[in-house]
């Protein structure tokens, strides 16, 4: 009942709950059907293969065709169903890999061997070896699978502790170079070698249109035709040019193009969201990184998270099987993404035969492995997978491993490059790191004859990124989210400052680091930007360049104190930052170099030989905060640079002033709940769902403020009768892509008398329906408590449409305080979901 009155009271308020609602279905449906929200009622947008481009097929060896043949003749069931599984080294022993028959193993973002965030190259070895070697156990088989090894080396092979970090996509779009990305993906493929991988999930040929995108910066530009241009050329330097001696030889890797199709499409660029575009937009806006991927020869295609037209898809089977393997031609195999398969409609982590029917050749089953191998093999005896679908798709990934050499290689650190330390992180890849950030960063702004910077100067730097690898590194580096990492965890690598001061001593100017600005500084380089993120953790609600750990206002200061200033802006998209502009002579957008900063040092000091800047935007640089779509292709294209804008030396051009209004507000964290004695918006305290204010004194509850580290940052909750205290939002907010990023409830508590037991709740839509509740202890010190988001999905809550974030059911006596309620990134601290 109250589900349905609140739909009704919020149709004629908010559009967002009015989809919200719309898409919920009957009540009963909605109590009965806990699995899944039900398909769009909408009718099924349909593809028409004709209007896809067709692509020449590309000739297969008859060898390597009878060999598989050969091997699928004497597979049992069961290996067959074990090879369209890919699990998490996280969750899977060699032991499993041999009972199992896996397919493949992959490391996620936070899963490197070993108890520390990263591993080094013997340590890797040391698992792909186990791996291999379980996969090649005859016991009970008449044939043996190699398994494949995959990772996501996507700035370089990132991982690995010496490994280099080349600039992400964002900037290597910039660069409009084909034979450097080509030269990139070959250099990190070698790397790729030295630890033992086979595989890696790149390149990323979303073509993102919504600079809100968190992974925006995994792609090379909002224009398709940068996208098509690199498309190829990548595949061909992981996996050499198909079809000669080259091709998957010592050094290479096979690669896999994602994500399949529209990812950067999404609305509102809402990580894994929903592209609702025509086809038509798909194909042209979308597809074209993927013809040249696969005219030359990517071996995997990844399904992408998103959905289009509300259908997920990995699902989608026109796209997966009759334009990707019919009118394409793509004659590899189709892996998921990360339980990608668990958003189709019906399907859960562990139970998805729809997606297998759909295209789908190897499920990316991290931690449902297990559970997923066994309904799968039941799907198959069922009937319900039919046995023509699971040969073509173990087919499939036997011609990848056949012709790429696996059924004749030797243990992982046996093979030729294993262990080889003189590969990993060599001056050669260095000096190509080099070469792609003095090719990847755009000259924006240039006045008064800020850069070069005259030999003999006082350069001063400020900006705490500036000695921080991290900084310039951006996501997917040693870990996920690629934070907290120190510099002497980048061996083969060095930051700014170092590099700067280097080349500046040879020009014989001399280099001060600090807060503190020297009298006698000519210039002040700053260095400033976002900090580090991954996946939706990046996501944003509009463009406006929020400052972190640098105050940009200072900038007006240095110009006032008669310094001149240079902006080093380091995001992972173009950013609104016309205030920051106005206060430096020079700005330059730098992106996210990685570990070769020297390249940038080259261009702002005219190093010997002297260079001059090439780099042009990828990406539309906007005017204004709420301009976060930029497209040239429309008649309203307005913005600040467009895309191939940058200057050079050679080319100067004049910025002057701009306009400063338009600043959006700050972007919400979704993260925090309650933090320093504030919710933020949408969320509301509330006392049985209804909004308070502090000090409440209600009849069941009373609420009041209380100091845990700082002023008033806590809350003490009385309960005088049973009671629901619940932070609670009046619109629904969506919380899928967290619940699936494996994110948590995070809270400090504590109570006021005995050790006390209260059910607390995280992550449900209306408070009266809530059903997740988990009994927490609260004892006599603060404690964290912590409540995974994925529990509050399996006990079927829609997190689509999220509305109460915490709630806590008290009993007459009880008193507690509870202070810092927010998101975090889900550890082994985490209660078990089972209560
Ligand atoms: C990402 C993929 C990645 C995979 C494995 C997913 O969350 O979307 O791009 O390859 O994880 O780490
Ligand atoms: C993994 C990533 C993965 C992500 C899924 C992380 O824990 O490390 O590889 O892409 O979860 O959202």
């Amino acid at each position: 009942m109250l589900k349905s009155i609140a739909c009704g009271l919020l149709l004629s308020t908010a559009a967002v709950a009015l989809s919200a609602c719309g898409n919920t279905g009957s009540e009963t449906e909605a109590v009965e059907n806990q699995t899944k929200p039900s398909a769009p009622s909408v009718d099924r947008a349909m593809i028409d293969p004709a209007v896809w481009p067709t692509l020449a097929e590309l000739a297969l060896d008859p060898e390597v065709e009878a060999r598989v043949d050969d091997l699928l003749s004497k597979m049992t069931l069961e290996q067959k169903v074990g090879q369209v599984i890919q699990g998490d080294s996280n969750a899977l022993t060699a032991e499993d890999v041999k009972n199992y028959r896996l397919g493949s193993v992959l490391s996620g973002g936070n899963s490197a061997p070993g108890d520390k965030p990263y591993a080094e190259v013997a340590d890797w070895l040391e698992a792909a070896d186990a791996y291999y070697l379980a996969s090649l156990d005859t016991e009970g088989v008449e044939v043996a699978i190699p398994t494949l090894w995959g990772i996501d080396a996507v700035h370089g092979h990132t991982n690995v502790v010496g490994g280099i970090v080349y600039p992400h996509n964002v900037g290597l779009g910039a660069a409009r170079d084909p034979d450097l990305v080509r030269r990139i993906a070959q250099a990190t493929a070698v790397e790729l070698n030295v630890s033992g991988h086979d595989w890696t999930f790149a390149p990323t040929l979303a073509v993102p249109q919504n600079d809100r995108w968190g992974r925006g910066y995994e792609g090379f530009s909002e224009d398709p035709e940068v996208v098509k241009s690199y498309g190829g050329a990548i595949v061909e330097g992981l996996q050499g040019d198909w079809g000669s001696d080259d091709f998957m030889a010592t050094g290479r890797v096979i690669s896999t193009a994602k994500h399949f199709l529209g990812d950067g499409g999404t609305t509102d660029g809402v990580d894994q969201g929903d592209a609702r575009i025509s086809q038509e937009e798909l194909r042209d806006v979308h597809l074209p990184g993927y013809e040249t991927a696969i005219a030359s020869g990517t071996q995997s295609v990844m399904a992408s998270f998103s959905s289009w037209q509300g259908q997920p898809m990995h699902g989608q089977k026109e796209l997966l099987t009759d334009v990707l393997k019919g009118r394409m031609n793509f004659n590899g195999f189709v892996i998921g993404d990360w339980n990608g398969h668990a958003l189709i409609p019906g399907c859960t982590a562990t139970d998805c035969p729809q997606s297998l029917n759909a295209g789908l050749d190897m499920y990316m089953a991290p931690d449902s492995w297990k559970g997923l191998y066994e309904s799968t093999l039941r799907h198959v005896n069922e009937g319900t997978i039919p046995m023509e679908r699971l040969d073509d798709a173990v087919r499939r990934i036997l011609r990848v491993k056949v012709q790429s050499g696996l059924f004749e290689s030797v243990k992982p650190s046996d093979r030729p490059m294993a262990g080889n330390m003189d590969l990993l992180g060599s001056a050669e890849h260095r000096a190509l790191a080099r070469e792609a950030v003095r090719k990847s960063v755009v000259l924006l702004k240039n006045e008064e004859s800020a850069l070069p910077i005259a030999d003999g100067s006082n350069i001063h730097v400020v900006g705490a990124g500036a000695d921080q690898i991290v900084k310039f590194a951006g996501g997917w580096t040693l870990s996920w989210q690629g934070r907290d990492h120190s510099n002497s965890d980048f061996p083969n690598g060095e930051t700014f400052l170092q590099a700067l001061r280097r080349e500046a001593q040879v020009e014989g100017s001399l280099v001060t680091f600090g807060d503190d600005v020297p009298a006698d500084a000519d210039v002040v380089i700053a260095v400033y930007g976002e900090d580090p993120y991954a996946e939706f953790q990046g996501d944003v609600e509009n463009v406006d360049f929020t400052p972190n750990d640098f105050d940009p206002e200072a900038l007006e200061g240095y110009r006032e104190a008669g310094h001149k200033v240079v902006s080093v802006f380091l995001s992972g998209r173009p950013l609104w930052t016309n205030p920051e502009l106005n206060d430096s002579d020079a700005f330059v957008a730098a992106f996210l170099p990685g570990s070769e900063p020297a390249g940038l040092v080259d261009l702002l000091l005219q190093t010997d030989p002297a260079y001059d800047f090439t780099g042009t935007l990828g990406f539309s640089w906007p005017k204004r905060s709420d301009q976060a779509v930029l497209d040239k292709r429309q008649d309203n294209y307005d913005p600040l640079f467009p895309v191939g804008y940058g200057l050079s030396y050679a080319q100067p051009g004049e910025v002057g002033m701009l306009s400063e209004d338009g600043a959006g507000q700050a972007a919400a964290d979704k993260s925090v709940f309650f933090d320093k004695g504030m919710v933020p918006q949408p969320f509301r305290l509330t006392d049985m769902g209804s909004p308070i204010t502090l000090p409440y004194l209600g009849e069941a509850l009373s609420v009041v403020a209380r100091d845990f580290s700082a002023q008033e940052d806590a809350l003490t909750l009385a309960f005088n009768k049973d009671a629901t205290f619940a932070i609670f939002s009046a619109y629904p907010k969506d919380y899928s892509r967290e619940a699936n990023g494996a994110m948590e409830l995070v809270f400090m508590g504590k109570s006021f008398g005995d050790a006390v037991t209260l059910d607390v709740a995280a992550g449900c839509i209306e408070l009266g329906d809530c059903n997740n509740y988990y009994p927490v202890t609260f004892g006599s010190e603060w404690s964290e408590t912590r409540i995974s988001l994925r529990c509050a999905k399996a006990n079927g809550a829609d997190l689509t449409y999220l509305k109460t974030a915490m709630a806590v059911k008290g009993e007459a006596g009880q008193e507690i305080g509870i202070a810092d309620v927010r998101l975090g990134q889900e550890s082994s601290d985490s209660l078990s979901c089972d209560r």
